[in-house]
């Protein structure tokens, strides 16, 4: 297996990549990167294939043909490790997935005592540090059936963030929250960006894709029809097809 580098090299890159359901053509060449430490935002209407391409980064899908690389590893190459690239990624979805019978602490440990094989004091502390980080710190042994939308998302940020990732991948991760929430999950994601971490945002927060990324990208139809720093993108698109769709979402 390739050696992981972390240098220089961008954290994703995709090339040429292609993803077919059947006869639908759902990703039609796509050629994407994000490099360390940037936060770049996926805009598109609803079937443009956002959430295909955010699955295949990590081969939630299996790429009908392209190339997708990770921190330097080919993940399209069949003798790569795909459980231990996989750890280096953090995926927040839209659903929040967490375990409904077990309480938020052991949300948090299980994956890191299983798949990180920690013990279970260094899973717990680990999991208290990220329950702070997200300002619920007070919920550890709630269920999450106690918590509203936005604090089990929150929960589900601190999962991801307990097993260390490299890079966060976001899908829609505030769209299934009432309004009055979604602000909470967004300061959490500020802060993250903030701090560094990498990150991949499938988003229709508008205001969150201009005051926090670096990039944002406009998919339509499963290309990339523009992209570039979200002042330019969101204030000044230079495509009819980026227009159409901002004129309905802004
Ligand atoms: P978006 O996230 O931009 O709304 P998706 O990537 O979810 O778009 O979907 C793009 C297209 O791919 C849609 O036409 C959808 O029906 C299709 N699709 C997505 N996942 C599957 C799947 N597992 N099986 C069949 N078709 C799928
Ligand atoms: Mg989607």
């Amino acid at each position: 297996m390739a050696e992981l580098q972390t240098t220089g090299v961008p954290a994703i890159e995709v090339r040429k990549l292609c993803k077919s359901f059947g006869d639908n053509e759902v990703l039609k060449g796509i050629d994407f990167h994000v490099d360390q430490g940037e936060v770049v935002c996926v805009i598109g209407p609803s079937g443009s294939g956002k959430s295909t391409l955010l699955r295949c980064v990590n081969r939630l899908e299996e790429p009908t043909s392209g190339t997708i690389i990770v921190e330097g590893v080919d993940i399209t190459d069949e003798d790569t490790d795909l459980d231990k690239v996989r750890t280096r990624i953090g995926m927040v979805f839209q659903q929040f997935n967490l375990f409904p019978h077990l309480t938020v602490l052991r949300n948090l440990t299980l994956a890191q005592i299983r798949a990180k094989k920690r013990g279970k004091a260094e899973a717990e502390e680990i999991a208290r540090r990220n329950l702070d980080k997200v300002g619920l710190a007070d919920k550890v042994d709630a269920f999450p059936a106690q918590l509203s939308g936005g604090q089990q998302q929150r929960v589900a940020i601190a999962r991801a963030l307990s097993m260390d990732p490299d890079m966060m991948l976001f899908d829609e991760p505030t769209s299934a929250l009432d309004p009055e929430l979604v602000g909470d999950v967004l300061d959490v994601m500020k802060q993250l960006a903030r701090d560094g971490m990498t990150m991949m945002v499938v988003t229709h927060e508008m205001g969150f894709a201009r005051e926090v990324g670096d990039r944002v990208v406009f998919m339509d139809g499963g290309v990339v029809v523009e992209q570039g720093k979200p002042d330019d993108v969101l204030g000044n698109p230079q495509h009819e097809r980026t227009r159409g769709f901002l004129s309905k979402v802004l």
